[in-house]
C-alpha cells in the first residue's frame, strides 16, 4: 500500500498524456484506477487514520493533525474553532501565551482503535510499515515499523520538540539500520534540486538557502524531496532485510507540499496568473515529483510476486481555492486517487463511486481477513479478479476488531 498526499488525477491524467508517468499509465491499462471519496473535514492527519482502521474519526481520535491540550483537557482544532466563533478567540490567545494551553500533534497514542497493520499482524501475518502518519511512537508489530517521527524536521520548525530518539522505529535496534538512510533536507544534493526546477545554479543557491521558518518554494521543495526520498529508502531497506511481508505500506507526505507551493506553475494549469518566467522556472516541480512517485512505484511492481497486490492511494486530491488565491484542500474535499495492480485484481477497469474508508476492507479481503461491523466501507470486490472472486468467497463480517489494547496507550 502505498500513501500519497494530495495526490490527483488533475495533474496524473495530463502527465500521463506526456508520456511522464509510465508506472501509473501501466496501471491504468492493466490495473484498476478511479477516484476516491474523501472525508470532511478534509484534514490529512485525521484522513490517513481513517484509510488506516476503516473508522471515523470521533471512534480513531484523530481530529486533525494536532490539538490543544488545555490543563490536561484535549481541546481539538474543531473545538477551538467553535469557540473562537463565539467570541472567546482571546482568551484562547491569552491561555496559549500563558502557556496553559499548549499545542499537542496528535501522535501513535491517540489512536484509539486498531489499525490494519494491528489486525493482520495479529492474525499472523508479518507487516512492515513506513512513515504513516501517527505511527510515533512506534509500538509493537509482527514485523517492522519506521516511524513518522524519524523525519521531525518540520515540527521542528513548528517549534515541536525532537523525540529524542525514543521509539522511533520497532524494532529499537532498526533506528541504528535507517539513520543513515535518511536525507535532512539541507543535506538534500544540489544535483537532486537541479532536476526540479529550470535556473542557473546561482539562483537556485540563493532560492534553497533560506531560513526553514519561511515556507518559501526553494524550502518546500527542500523539505518534499527530503521527505520522499527518505521514506523510500527506509521502506526499500526494509522490505528488503525483512524478507517476505504480507503486508507492507509506505507514505509520502511531500506532495501536498510541492503542490501547495508551486501547482500553479504547471504548464497545463492556467487558472492564475503567473509570469512565463515563473512558470519556466517552477512549472517542472510538481511534475517531477509525480516522475520520482512513478519511479518508486516502477520498483514496487518490478519486485512483485504473483501472489502480490500493489494500492496506490491519495487521502484526497488537491484544489483551486479563488478566494485564498492559494491551492489549497482544507475546505474543498476533492477526490482523491485509487490505483490497484495484480494478478488478483481486474484488468483495465475504472471503477466508480468507491471511497477513502473502502481502501481497508478491500486489503483485509485480499490477505484472507474479513471486514467488521464496525467499518465504514465496503470492499471493492468489482475490482478483483472474477478467478479469485469464484475461488475465494467474502468472509461474513465480524462484529468488530475491538479497540486497542491498555498495553498500546500505555506506551511511552
Ligand atoms: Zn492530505
Amino acid at each position: 500500500m502505498v500513501g500519497v498526499d494530495a495526490m490527483t488525477f488533475d495533474a496524473i491524467g495530463p502527465l500521463c498524456e506526456r508520456g511522464m508517468l509510465p508506472s501509473f499509465a501501466g496501471i491504468i491499462a492493466e490495473g484498476c484506477h478511479g477516484r476516491l471519496r474523501t472525508i470532511r473535514p478534509t484534514n490529512s492527519g485525521l484522513i490517513w487514520t481513517s484509510i488506516a482502521t476503516g473508522r471515523d474519526y470521533r471512534e480513531h481520535g484523530i481530529s486533525g493533525l494536532e490539538c490543544y491540550d488545555l490543563l490536561g483537557l484535549r481541546l481539538t482544532r474543531i473545538t477551538t474553532r467553535k469557540i473562537g466563533k463565539i467570541g472567546l478567540k482571546g482568551v484562547l490567545k491569552v491561555l496559549r501565551r500563558c502557556r496553559l494551553m499548549r499545542r499537542h500533534p496528535f501522535d501513535s497514542r491517540d489512536v484509539r482503535v486498531k489499525t490494519l497493520w494491528d489486525i493482520v499482524g495479529e492474525s499472523g501475518g508479518r507487516v512492515g510499515i513506513v512513515n504513516w502518519l501517527n505511527t510515533w511512537p512506534a509500538h509493537p508489530v509482527n514485523g517492522f515499523l519506521a516511524s513518522d517521527r524519524l523525519q521531525a524536521w518540520r515540527l521542528a520548525r513548528l517549534g515541536v520538540e525532537e523525540p529524542k530518539n525514543s521509539r522511533l522505529t520497532f524494532p529499537k535496534s532498526l533506528l541504528y539500520d535507517v539513520q543513515s538512510l535518511l536525507v535532512p533536507p539541507e543535506k538534500v544534493p544540489f544535483e537532486v534540486l537541479k532536476g526540479y526546477v529550470s535556473m542557473p545554479d546561482n539562483e537556485l543557491e540563493a532560492l534553497v538557502g533560506g531560513k526553514f521558518d519561511k515556507w518559501t518554494i526553494g524550502t518546500e521543495l527542500q523539505y518534499s524531496v527530503s521527505s520522499d526520498l527518505s521514506a523510500w529508502r527506509v521502506f526499500e531497506y526494509c522490505v528488503d532485510a525483512f524478507g517476505p511481508l504480507n503486508l507492507a505500506a509506505v507514505f509520502f507526505w511531500g506532495m501536498d507540499k510541492v503542490q501547495h507551493a508551486a501547482f500553479r506553475y504547471m504548464p497545463f494549469v492556467n487558472r492564475q496568473a503567473v509570469t512565463e518566467e515563473e512558470r519556466r522556472k517552477f512549472g517542472r516541480i510538481v511534475p517531477e515529483s509525480y516522475a520520482f512517485i512513478d519511479r518508486a512505484i516502477g520498483r514496487i511492481i518490478a519486485r512483485m510476486g504473483p501472489e502480490d497486490a500493489l494500492f496506490v492511494i491519495s487521502d484526497h486530491g488537491f484544489d483551486f481555492e479563488p478566494k485564498r488565491g492559494t491551492y489549497g484542500h482544507k475546505r474543498a474535499g476533492p477526490p482523491g486517487v485509487f490505483f490497484a495492480y495484480g494478478r488478483k485484481l481486474r484488468t483495465g477497469y475504472e471503477l466508480d463511486g468507491a471511497s477513502v474508508y473502502d481502501v481497508l476492507p478491500t486489503i483485509l479481503r485480499l490477505c484472507g481477513l474479513p471486514p467488521a461491523g464496525d467499518m465504514i466501507g465496503r470492499c471493492l470486490e468489482e475490482i478483483l479478479a472474477p478467478w479469485f472472486r469464484s475461488q475465494h468467497p467474502p468472509l461474513e463480517p465480524i462484529e468488530t476488531y475491538e479497540a486497542r489494547g491498555p498495553d498500546h496507550n500505555a506506551l511511552r
